[in-house]
């Protein structure tokens, strides 16, 4: 029996690990859950998977946490620091699943153990590039990665040497409005934004997939975790999401993983890893009743994020915060109707143009950077 923690127990990518972690209970001890604000749900789960601890972000949600928990021995706390301690408890593996940089903190709490940690809050590593990769070698802790073009590689790497890799490939859906004009794009609502054409998945990663700010922040995920150079990563588009990624060697073999636009498809392959699990996925992967796959370049004048992202991360030190909390501050924006769709991208450059900061060393320098960087995207939104 091994032990786990998942930080976002009840998001998307939360529900789907405990989905599969149901279908094997007995192979697994549940130590801590984590929320946001919904209580409901994350008591359910505690009571559930009979959790040692349950922890929401949201501090004033203690009490209504500790009555849903009252008698039944599961510990209730609340706060970020309370999330870090959670995130501390001794877990063989680790699910990194919070939304945004709010995940950074505990994720590096959870690195810090030495152990295993499945990272899908790309945000956090985003923010704290070298910062945090350079935690997991100090304690020697395994980072798996989960975000499935990342998973996609990891298989296709399989132990090869970086040194023989000529080409990493991540691929993109292209989102929603992938063939609307920029005009079409200007009157683009939260609504039509949410709804992914393959993928189920939260509200801040479906706009980041149809702006293209998610194929930004996995360039930059995907070359802290595959150190082999910005030179040698690229991105397709490739609409039916079925090829997650490629690895193209230096002999001219590409490795390529396909598989069905299902989360929990990558979510096995950490949980399981080095080995094999079910999934709960009936259907083979039919390539004849699919036809097609498809590949096109992506277009940066209509979706300039990726062009943001490669020069954020040339740039380095708190570039890539600083894009990405002005984009976590212009989503929200959008989410909330105030800001158009096309004024995402805008307003992250805006921010990249007025704040530069230096390098930072430490967490507590990543997050002084990415509350400097809110402020100045707030203040791009209000005008000022
Ligand atoms: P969701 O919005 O579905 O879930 C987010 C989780 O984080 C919830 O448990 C939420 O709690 C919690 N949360 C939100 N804000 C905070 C906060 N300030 N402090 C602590 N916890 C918080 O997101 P997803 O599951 O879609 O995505 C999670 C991460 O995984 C993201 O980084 C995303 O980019 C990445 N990812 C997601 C994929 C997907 O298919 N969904 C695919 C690949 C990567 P509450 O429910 O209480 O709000």
């Amino acid at each position: 029996m091994r032990s786990i923690s998942i930080l976002g127990a009840t998001g998307s990518i939360g529900t789907s690990t405990l989905d599969l972690v149901r279908r094997s209970r007995d192979q697994w001890r549940v130590v801590a859950l984590t929320a946001n604000g919904n209580v409901g749900e994350l008591a359910r789960l505690a009571r559930e998977f009979g959790a040692e601890v349950a922890v929401c972000a949201d501090g004033t949600k203690l009490e209504a946490l500790r009555e849903a928990l009252a008698g039944i021995g599961i510990d209730a706390a609340a706060g970020e620091g309370a999330l870090v301690e959670a995130a501390s408890r001794p877990a063989d593996m680790t699910v990194a699943a919070i939304v945004g940089c709010a995940g950074l903190a505990p994720t590096m709490a959870a690195i810090a153990q030495g152990k295993t940690v499945a990272l899908a809050n790309k945000e956090a590593l985003v923010s704290a590039g070298e910062v945090m990769t350079a935690l997991v070698a100090k304690h020697g802790t395994t980072l798996l990665p989960m975000d499935s073009e990342h998973n996609a590689i990891f298989q296709c790497l399989a132990g090869s040497s970086h040194k023989d890799v000529r080409w990493i490939t991540l691929t993109a859906s292209g989102g929603p409005f992938r063939d609307w004009s920029l005009e079409q794009l200007q009157t683009a609502t939260a609504a039509q934004a949410v709804k992914h054409p393959n993928w189920d998945m939260g509200a801040k990663i479906s706009v980041d997939s149809a702006t293209m700010f998610n194929k930004g922040l996995e360039f930059i995920e995907a070359y802290h975790l595959f150190p082999v150079g910005l030179d040698r990563l690229r991105i397709i588009v490739h609409p039916q999401s079925i090829v997650h990624s490629m690895v193209e060697y230096r002999d001219g073999s590409t490795l390529a993983q396909l598989g069905p636009s299902d989360m929990r498809v990558p979510i096995a392959s950490c949980l399981a890893h080095p080995a094999r699990m079910d999934t709960p996925l009936a259907d083979t992967l039919d390539l004849a009743a699919i036809g097609e796959l498809t590949f096109r370049a992506p277009d940066e004048v209509r979706f300039p994020a990726t062009r943001l992202a490669r020069e954020a991360a040339r740039a380095g030190g708190g570039i890539p915060a600083v894009l990405n909390a002005a984009n976590e501050v212009a989503v929200a924006a959008f989410l909330a109707g105030q800001i158009g769709f096309t004024r995402i991208a805008a307003t992250v450059e805006a921010v990249l143009n007025r704040y530069a900061p230096a390098a930072p060393a430490a967490l507590d320098e990543v997050l002084a950077v990415d509350a400097e960087a809110r402020a100045v995207a707030a203040a791009v939104l209000a005008g000022g």
